[in-house]
């Protein structure tokens, strides 16, 4: 398998390099160079298949022997170890829950596979890898969890004093072994400052073999595609009429609707997806507009998709080419914070299922796209537990439910992290010092 960058479509990486460099050195991003279609074989036979079966056939599809097959069902087999449950809400609407992993949210899936990934490419190196990631809150812990206790990695997460969750703090600051947490003092802009620095410091980049884990990492996205045919399969085994499916993705930084994006392309029959989003509305604008222009992002309910400038624009623009063929294939809604909330109390009432603030916005865009479509159907991708954001919640619908066993037994383990000013001076002594 050969990788481009999707600003030098002429230049090919191998995989392992794709993987451990993260983002090509023209700001690209990566991209395969083919993507091959999964035979008409696979698809008599999905029903058949278990979450992992189909897993390894599509990545194996993909790869083309990137990875000999054995080391490919492995990690296979221990990244992908939970489920994603179909759940019906009424005639029409089905909810995909992505967030049973330990984490609670989809990013469990990537960061899941990327680790198992990595450490395989790094196995021999006589170098310990350091993962630098900065997070405001999600991806910091799904990245530290899916590393947590890999020979030869070690992770440092930067995350804003202050600006996190307790909840969340505590995902990435109990885990010990590999993973280190460092509180800083500053913003979640501070903390992605200090990582970049790092990698443009050449007493550091000497000292360290350094990378970043954060979703532009093409391994993040390979595994998202799973959960789509995995939808698939059990609206057949529900014997739902595909072909009024369409799948409506909670988006921020567009990773998991581009993940959608290359499961179609191997054949996937989906004809059509919604982008949902919230008042960030960058994208949304674009298929009004044709004109794409980033802006800072703005502060939601649904923080997760606060997002001004999607990353993986620049591969949904070389998935579909054009303008007016990204609009064939792609629908857009935006949600502000009130309609989310009056949505997770309506669907709390009608249904009994609690949402949270991101499936909200999935939910309301599927309405209103229903509305404009009343033949279709759809898959709403929930993106995390809604107790994940049980302060939402609580606002939402008067009361919060039990806290899931992951987050309860957090609330009994100790807090380690180191402070850190928001000064690179003092990040660079700290990775210096580390191996003495
Ligand atoms: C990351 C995240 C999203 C947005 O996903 P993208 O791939 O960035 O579009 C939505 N919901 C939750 C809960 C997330 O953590």
């Amino acid at each position: 398998m050969k990788l481009y960058s999707t600003n030098s479509p002429e230049e090919f990486v191998s995989l392992r390099e794709a993987v451990l460099r993260g983002l090509p050195q023209d700001n690209g991003l990566y991209m395969p160079e083919t993507i091959p279609q999964l035979s008409a074989d696979f698809f008599e036979k999905l029903t058949k298949y278990s979450f992992q079966e189909l897993s390894y056939q599509v990545v194996s599809t993909l790869l083309q022997g990137a990875l000999p097959e054995e080391v490919l069902k492995n990690i296979i087999e221990s990244a992908i170890d939970f489920p994603a449950p179909v759940v019906q809400l009424d005639d029409d609407t089905y909810v995909l829950e992505l967030f049973h992993g330990n984490t609670l949210a989809f990013k469990d899936f990537g960061a899941r596979f990327m680790s198992r990934l990595m450490s395989y490419f790094v196995k021999d190196d006589d170098r310990e890898l350091v993962i630098l990631v900065a997070t405001s809150g999600d991806t910091g812990s799904a990245v530290a969890n899916g590393f947590h206790g890999v020979e030869n990695i070690k992770v440092i997460v930067l995350y804003p004093q202050g600006r996190v969750s307790d909840l969340q703090e505590r995902q990435m600051t109990t885990l010990g072994k590999n993973i280190t947490a460092l509180q800083v003092d500053g913003s979640f802009d501070d903390c992605q400052r200090l990582v970049k620095q790092a990698f443009l410091d050449q007493e550091l980049t000497q000292a360290h073999q350094l990378t970043s884990a954060n979703s532009i990492n093409i391994s993040r996205l390979i595994p998202q595609m799973l959960y789509y045919f995995e939808a698939y399969k059990q609206l057949l085994e529900k014997e739902v009429d595909t072909e009024k499916i369409v799948f409506t993705v909670p988006s921020g930084n567009f990773g998991n609707i581009t993940a959608g994006l290359l499961a179609q392309k191997m054949g996937l029959p989906i004809k059509k997806f919604v982008a949902a989003t919230n008042d960030n509305d960058v994208f949304h604008q674009y298929l009004k507009t044709g004109e794409y222009n980033p802006s800072v992002s703005v502060q939601t309910l649904s923080n997760a998709m606060d997002v001004g400038a999607p990353s993986n624009f620049a591969r949904i623009k070389d998935l579909c080419f054009t303008w007016s063929e990204i609009k064939d294939l792609i629908e857009s809604y935006t949600v502000n914070d009130e309609d989310t909330i009056t949505k997770m109390q309506a669907v709390y009432k009608k249904h009994e299922y609690t949402a949270c603030p991101h499936t909200a916005v999935g939910l309301e865009s599927w309405e209103r796209h229903q509305a404009e479509n009343p033949e279709a159907k759809s898959v709403i991708l929930s993106t995390a537990h809604p107790m994940k954001f049980g302060d939402v919640i609580e606002k939402a619908l008067g009361a919060t439910s039990e806290l899931p066993e992951k987050l309860a037994v957090l609330t009994k383990r100790e807090k380690s992290f180191t402070q850190m000013s928001a000064q690179f001076k003092d990040f660079k002594k700290y990775l210096l010092d580390m191996n003495n």
